[in-house]
């Protein structure tokens, strides 16, 4: 158990925001976890913050973090049993999600392959149910467990359990800083069911000359997608979409409609339609923006970037110029996808 001191944090996040940890530790087991927690209470340290981190792609950092940042590195993928048409499947909390996904597509298991290509780990899937080209994570999803920090217990959670919402599950909410997800397992189809109507999946198949698609094609299709659209991490910090679309009546849609004829929006059920954020960021003109080394991506306006200095309280102060200016345009409240720490 190796606990170090004023850890460096800038290659542990995906903003690059350069700030240090007051404790550090990596595990890779829930004894580890244990470990490591019951030290914390013997130096009487159990009081301050405590920030388990995946692969910290989801995550602004404001400034140093005073507390524990325990980074979790449990392994492994175990195939748990298989009926007719599924096959259930556990992986570490650790684990790479895209690594996890092309894992499954190698075997011929369907159900992941459009969400090829997201950042992070397979412990943070649950967190936010993530979600792309019209799949999220609560569709596959069997059970999860996960280690209540305060008791010690480890406790399973089904979909029931977890509450998952657009971008939301029980622990962002309820359950928030109280549990660490150890493993999560996910239902997966052994004759698969293929979502190719969403974004451009279908029109990148035809292009490609595919008239038969297999799972494979399909995480092709969306990791070109993706690769196209989206800025790479690795190249220029950024945390992905910063904003969540925002919902709104439907009698408040009609009217911005007719101020706002392009504006982009998809009917949900109760009469009320999610907004294309980006459309709204674009449309009040800060798509492209840079202020110093804060940005807003020039070819994805949902995505704040980082150019190389800026600092979390630049990428926050800009998140929060865009807020007040989308309320003030359009009357609809923003909030914001990434945590903020
Ligand atoms: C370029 C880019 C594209 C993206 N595209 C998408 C997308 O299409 N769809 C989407 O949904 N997201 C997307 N994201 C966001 C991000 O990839 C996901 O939210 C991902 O699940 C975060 O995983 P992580 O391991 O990096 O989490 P982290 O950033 O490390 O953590 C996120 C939060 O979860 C908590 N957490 C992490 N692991 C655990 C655990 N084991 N137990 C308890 N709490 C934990 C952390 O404390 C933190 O609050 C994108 C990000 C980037 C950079």
């Amino acid at each position: 158990m190796e606990i170090l001191a004023n850890y460096p944090l800038k290659k542990l996040n995906s903003f690059g925001m350069d700030v240090s940890a007051h404790r550090f530790a990596r595990f890779s087991s829930a004894d580890e976890l244990q470990a490591l927690l019951r030290h914390r209470r013997e130096q009487g340290e159990a009081a301050l913050p405590l920030l388990v981190l995946g692969g910290g792609s989801n995550l602004l950092f404001r400034e140093n973090f005073s507390g524990w940042v325990l980074k979790n590195e449990i392994g492994g993928v175990e195939e748990l049993h298989e009926d007719a048409d599924f096959v259930y499947v556990r992986a570490g909390a650790g684990e790479n999600w895209h690594g996890f996904v092309q894992y499954c597509i190698g075997r011929g298991w369907g159900g992941l392959e459009n969400l090829s290509l997201i950042p992070g780990n397979v412990g943070a899937s649950p967190m936010q149910n993530i979600g792309a080209y019209g799949v999220e994570i609560k569709d596959l999803f069997w059970d999860l467990r996960a280690l209540h920090i305060e008791s010690g217990r480890v406790e399973t959670f089904t979909v029931g359990d977890c509450h998952f919402g657009y971008r939301e599950s029980v622990f962002k909410t309820k359950l928030r800083n109280q549990y660490v997800i150890l493993d999560v397992t996910y239902c997966l189809r052994k004759k698969p069911v293929l979502h190719t109507s969403y974004g451009a999946i279908h029109q990148e198949l035809e292009a490609a000359g595919i008239g038969q698609p297999t799972i494979r094609d399909v995480a092709d299709a969306v990791i070109r997608i993706r690769q196209s659209k989206l800025p790479d991490p690795a190249v220029i910090g950024n945390a992905g979409s910063f904003f969540k679309n925002p919902t709104v009546p439907l009698a408040q849609f009609n009217s911005l409609q007719q101020q706002h004829p392009g504006i982009v929006g998809y009917p949900l059920p109760g009469d009320k339609v999610k907004l294309a954020a980006g459309w709204l960021i674009e449309a009040a003109g800060w798509k492209g923006y840079r202020k110093g080394d804060a940005g807003v991506h020039p070819r994805q306006a949902l995505v704040l970037v980082n150019y190389g200095h800026a600092t979390g309280a630049d990428i926050f102060d800009l998140s929060e110029q865009i807020v007040q200016s989308i309320r003030s345009a359009f009357n609809v409240e923003l909030e914001r996808e990434v945590n903020i720490i």
